[in-house]
């Protein structure tokens, strides 16, 4: 690995600086300078790699913000492209953001979200004694995404898979219900 730690911010705004605005000598003050831990680079990476593949064919795109909230990604954008382009950055950040879930923030091993007064996503070697949030079997890693395509809107229930880095889809039936 080049560089020392503290510098994969810059490594990964240098390696995408044509996704990051300002366009300016100093990566760290580029708007969408990602505001958390050094175990989210690699997942970072992906995300940027998929949306360089989105935008190919055109149109402006920006980060306007990269952070961390309530445990896992945030990503945000600015831009104008095409539907079909839209729609393919839309899915490259829900699985960056869905990954983010299950990657330590502070290693990026396998990892899930830990409470105690404030959310976060760790291993238990970084957990630090930490409780896990509970989630409900059968639920783990599921995501209800509703999003418009042309005038329609659509409702997906989908599982995010680390170990292919990929969603399927879920039927909403075969998952256990609120009691
Ligand atoms: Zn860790």
């Amino acid at each position: 690995m080049s560089g020392s730690i503290g510098n994969w911010r810059v490594e990964l705004i240098e390696a995408h600086r044509d996704l990051f605005a300002p366009p300016c000598d100093i990566a760290l003050a580029a708007q969408g300078a990602p505001e958390c831990g050094p175990g989210w680079q690699d997942l970072l990476g992906r995300l940027c790699d998929r949306v360089r593949t989105a935008i190919r064919k055109g149109g402006t795109f920006k980060f306007s913000q990269i952070k961390e909230k309530y445990g896992t990604l945030r990503v945000y954008w600015d831009g104008r492209l095409s539907p079909e382009a839209t729609v393919q950055v839309e899915e490259a950040i829900a699985l960056a953001e869905a990954r983010s879930a299950t990657c330590c923030e502070i290693c990026g091993e396998s990892g899930r979200l830990y409470g105690d007064g404030w959310l976060t996503t760790r291993c238990p070697a970084h957990a630090d004694g930490r409780t896990p949030v509970e989630v409900r079997p059968g639920l783990e890693n599921i995501y209800i995404v509703s999003y418009v395509v042309g005038d329609r809107s659509q409702v997906t229930c989908r599982r995010y898979d680390r170990d292919t880095d990929s969603f399927t889809e879920v039927d909403p039936a075969s998952l256990p219900v609120e009691e």
